[in-house]
């Protein structure tokens, strides 16, 4: 009986050792900011993490289609590059001008690999990703309109995925800029989409081959109106996050963030 007892303490007393060195070793390893990269790393179906994380501010990377020596889709003078460009740096200063931290893939016409612009987003632990882009159809003109690609295997975070925000941005532009209602498409092949680690989407404004689009899409208020629906939808989607606008006017995200894989 005495040495089933003491080797009972033994194997509590070996327990709370082995306990106590793993919440202290998950402490030292794995700062809060670094949750999602954890999380990453974990890959089991509907795994969900939620932890205490201390209010930090919220940042937004903004990714500017092709650039450089990719033109994207071009149509008589116009290139996609050029506009996912001057639309992306207009909702940077959107964004900017109400508080939030926002970064760019590219904010000049340089070419960057969609690997590298994932990595980026993924390294600053942003915490939405929106690539800007337009379409072309050359073999029917008569389609134009918005839609908004996201990949379904996304995380969640502090409620949010890539198909939430899809949806909050695609009928923000439709609401703002009344083109026609194409809806969200689910694109899990497109890169930026699945090597984000955030809620990431492709705002696809509208066709550079259909005549109504394309003469929106070279009208420089159109464009302003584009980057106003996106900055509207950002604000939106960063709110339902539980982002706070904070008494220095920065965006704080909340205390608690959910991931799912
Ligand atoms: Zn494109």
């Amino acid at each position: 009986m005495k040495s089933r007892a003491s080797g009972f303490i033994i194997l509590v007393v070996l327990i709370v050792i082995i306990c106590s060195s793993f919440v202290k070793s998950e402490h030292n390893l794995l700062p809060a900011t670094d949750i999602k990269s954890y999380a990453n790393g974990l890959t089991e179906e509907g795994l969900s993490l939620i932890r205490a994380e201390a209010p930090r501010e919220a940042i937004v990377v903004i990714d500017p289609g092709h650039g450089g020596i990719d033109d994207g889709a071009t149509d008589f003078n116009l290139k996609e590059k050029d506009i996912c460009l001057d639309i992306s740096l207009k909702l940077g200063e959107l964004l900017k001008k109400d508080g939030i931290k926002t970064d760019f893939t590219r904010d000049k016409d340089n070419y960057v690999g969609l690997q590298d612009r994932a990595n980026k987003a993924n390294k600053e632990h942003a915490d939405l990703f929106i690539s800007v882009h337009i379409n072309k159809l050359p073999e029917y003109p008569e389609v134009k309109g918005t839609e908004v690609l996201f990949a379904p295997k996304q995380p969640y975070l502090n409620g949010m995925n890539s198909k939430r925000f899809a949806d909050i941005v695609c009928s923000q532009i439709v609401d703002s800029l009344k083109t026609e209602d194409n809806g969200i498409k689910s694109r899990p092949e497109l890169a930026v989409l699945h090597r984000t680690d955030m809620p990431a989407i492709i705002a696809e404004i509208g066709y550079i081959s259909n005549s109504a689009d394309r003469s929106n899409l070279s009208d420089p208020d159109f464009r302003e109106n584009a980057a106003h629906s996106l900055a509207t939808a950002t604000e939106k989607a960063l709110q339902m996050m539980g982002a706070k606008v904070n008494s220095d006017n920065k965006w704080m995200i909340s205390s608690e963030t959910d991931i799912k894989k």
